[in-house]
């Protein structure tokens, strides 16, 4: 029901199929086999992890995480060495998450909050979009990943550290007001950055972003769509706006079909996604 709209057919549910063109609904679901079929063009079917890995477009295992993370079942992996790059990535961007969103605790926080709220941006709309801060320092955020058993150089990989010509790592993120980046699944991929305090009156970029990585590709990435996917279905139309602030504001006044580009001109891909 979060990715189609479902109308009660007797024992079952039907819905236009997603996976192929349909005016008359020919997609069922069936609550007492666990199951849905297309009776249309398509002829798919399957469980509900087939379902996700179709609709998302990924592998079974991330499909089990998917349905995991939603269902609030904890996933424990067989050991450390199995845990692909990818995953590793995952876990470093919500870690520097937190530790950007614990930062707002302290009295510098306290300034962006202030900031944040004369924005007109309401403390709850903050927690929802997990804004933060990265405290303008060359190494916070990487010695508390390092302290969390990540490497430098998986740091690097995830787009939070830099190196330097003489090979030394430091934050990407310095002194910046912090919007994490979602994936559909509401889970962080990447980070865009503004400008805060002091900084802003010397030549430093207003916003920056993660660079390309594993997990982020910023020509395929809408800002908002994890929280904006149900009502831009319910709606059948979405509202693409310019800034981070722009879908935060929209979606705290009840508009919450908006999205954005985020540090891009609106692409193929981006459309593609709608
Ligand atoms: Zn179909």
């Amino acid at each position: 029901g979060s990715y189609i709209k479902l109308s009660k057919a007797g024992a079952n549910y039907r819905a236009l199929c997603p996976f192929h063109s349909e005016k008359k609904p020919s997609f069922f679901v069936s609550p007492s086999r666990q199951t849905w079929h297309c009776f249309g063009g398509c002829g798919t079917g399957g469980d509900i992890f087939k379902f996700v890995m179709q609709i998302e477009g990924v592998e079974f295992g991330d499909a089990l995480r998917i349905l995991a993370q939603r269902a609030g079942v904890e996933l424990k992996p067989v050991s450390k060495e199995l845990k692909t790059e990818r995953n590793r990535l995952y876990e470093i961007c919500e870690l520097a998450c937190r530790f950007f969103e614990k930062q707002l605790e302290g009295s510098r926080g306290q300034e962006v909050k202030k900031y944040l709220s004369e924005r007109g941006i309401s403390e709850e709309s903050l927690k929802k979009w997990r804004l933060g801060y990265s405290p303008d320092t060359w190494q916070g955020l990487s010695d508390f990943l390092a302290s969390r058993g990540y490497k430098k150089e998986e740091i690097e990989k995830a787009g939070l550290a830099s190196r330097s010509d003489q090979g030394s790592f430091y934050d990407r993120f310095r002194g910046r007001i912090i919007f994490p980046i979602f994936d559909l699944n509401s889970q962080v991929i990447g980070f865009g950055a503004r400008v805060f305090g002091e900084k802003s009156k010397t030549e430093v970029a207003k916003y920056i972003n993660t660079p390309a990585t594993l997990l982020y590709d910023k020509s395929r990435v809408l800002y908002g769509l994890n929280g904006a996917k149900v009502s831009v279905r319910k709606n059948d139309n979405c509202v693409l706006v310019e800034g981070y602030t722009d879908v935060i504001l929209a979606h705290q006044a009840g508009y919450e079909n908006v999205v954005a580009t985020s540090g891009t001109a609106l692409t193929p891909f981006q459309l593609r996604i709608l």
